[in-house]
């Protein structure tokens, strides 16, 4: 026989929200059934109605609000799309610090079963506004004219956005400028469902410390309209730009960058700076979007580290080589581990660009390369982890406990996961000593950590 539920579809109930979940829903729990209802806060109580009863939960809407969380803020209706879509737009800076950093104790403890482990307080931004130096979106066209911003919440419809609350200015500007001129050019945009037309996204990169601008074109077709007149403009109007980029997508597709891309003018790449170190962007790299907390997040990683200038290190994860390069700095040799090879030749023109040598790179899956290492007899005193959302491969993890570095720094970018690799590095002769989250997409339901973990003998020797 299988369960009754406490609710029906259609049902009005009352109910008190408890928690939220990860795309920012509320979450109310009937006899213990959670119901993930759009635009609830934790503490609020509420009259919702039942619209979906699935096996583990069911979905609910908002109807009438008795009780409002003091964390509610209220963005007036044609406010809305200048958050692009943030899932927490609707709640205060200072609840949405109070939310993540909850969150990240309590996956901690019922994950991880980390009871003792020091979980710092959230480090927030100061000025939580116009952080992202990239924005990418995607282009439609409305009453004879382009129009450009995101897609609303699981649709394909695009909400077009003039003025955007989390892009630096110079992004937003830049986006704005390319529709202008794109528009008044009559470059048709392209069109999903027909898979007709053709400017598909505009990209536009920005290197805050460096003020270099980029902008890319994205398109179906291996043409664009009038191209020499729109770089004339693009230069006219921004006079930031250091490079203009068109990449060609000719495939029906979510992915965003497609196969081909060619330069239009300028550099191949802007530069920026995290702390001291250099980084050489191209359209395709991945560079972290929130370079104000990356600083704070990286030199967070340096000091759970704590190097001495003797160390060798293994940056697993390493992307382009950002947390090597800055490690590299205070350490005698760093090795850094990253799946994609163009990452990889990135990370290496970077590590040029620096002028430092201590660094090596090895294109590879980190359970694999850093396995094969440590059978050939190689260890590291410091071993850094940045994985995915899904966290380490347990092949890994398990290299790490036989090779027992004395020291690992684990950067997360999902609480969840952290909590799973933390209990199996516990289990395997390591204590976390901290955990530190911190901000680096507010507005947004992630969350980002830096713990530090060190051999359980060293932290408490006989
Ligand atoms: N540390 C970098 C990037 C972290 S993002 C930075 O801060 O900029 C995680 C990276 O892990 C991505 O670059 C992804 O390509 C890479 N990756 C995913 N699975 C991997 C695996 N099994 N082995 C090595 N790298 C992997």
């Amino acid at each position: 026989m299988s369960r009754t539920l406490p609710v029906t579809k259609n049902d009005y109930i009352d109910v008190v929200f408890e928690d939220l979940t990860h795309d920012g829903a509320g979450v109310a729990k009937v006899d213990g059934y959670p119901l993930f209802v759009a635009n609830g806060l934790p503490g609020e109580k509420a009259k919702v109605k039942v619209i979906k009863t699935g096996k583990s939960y069911g979905v609910g809407r908002l109807i009438e609000l008795y009780e409002k969380s003091p964390y509610r803020v209220e963005i007036p209706e044609n406010e809305i799309h200048k958050y692009g879509g943030c899932q927490l737009e609707h709640i205060s800076y200072e609840g949405q610090l109070q939310y993540k950093e909850n969150q990240v104790r309590q996956v901690l403890t019922r994950i991880g079963k980390l009871e003792d482990v020091v979980v710092h307080p959230i480090l927030g931004m100061d000025h939580p506004l116009h952080y992202r130096n990239k924005a990418q979106v995607p282009v439609g066209e409305k009453d004879g004219k382009l129009i450009a911003g995101f897609f609303k919440p699981r649709s394909h419809d695009i909400v077009d956005t003039d003025e955007s609350l989390i892009q630096l200015p110079e992004v937003n500007e830049a986006v704005q400028a390319v529709k202008e001129i794109c528009s008044e050019l009559g470059i048709p945009a392209y069109h999903e469902e027909s898979h007709k037309g053709v400017l598909r996204h505009i990209m536009a990169r920005y290197g805050k410390q460096t003020g270099e601008l980029m902008v890319v074109i994205i398109t179906r077709t291996g043409d664009i309209p009038h191209k020499n007149k729109l770089v004339e403009e693009i230069v006219a109007k921004l006079p930031k730009v250091k490079s203009i980029v068109h990449n060609v997508n000719s495939k029906q597709t979510n992915v965003i960058l497609g196969e081909k891309t060619t330069i239009l003018w300028g550099s191949e790449v802007i530069y920026d700076y995290i702390g001291d170190v250099k980084f050489a962007i191209s359209a395709l790299s991945f560079y972290q979007v929130n370079p104000v907390q990356t600083k704070v997040l990286y030199d967070k990683a340096l000091e759970y580290a704590n190097l001495n200038g003797e160390e060798s290190v293994i940056d697993a994860y390493c992307g382009i080589g950002t947390i090597s390069l800055f490690l590299a700095q205070k350490a005698k040799k760093v090795f850094g581990v990253e799946v994609v090879p163009e990452a990889i030749e990135d990370a290496r023109r970077n590590a040029k660009l620096n002028g430092m040598t201590n660094l090596e790179f090895a294109v590879g899956e980190a359970e694999t390369v850093i396995t094969k290492w440590y059978k050939e007899g190689n260890s590291a005193d410091v071993l850094v982890v940045d994985p995915p959302r899904k966290g380490c491969d347990e092949a890994l993890l398990q290299t790490i406990i036989e090779m027992k570095p004395e020291k690992v720094v684990y950067v997360s970018c999902n609480p969840a996961t952290l909590a799973r690799d933390l209990r199996i590095l516990e289990d395997g002769g390591y204590k976390t000593l901290e955990v530190q989250p911190v901000d680096m997409f507010p507005h947004t339901t992630h969350v980002e950590c830096v713990s530090q973990i060190v051999l359980k003998e060293a932290a408490d020797p006989k």
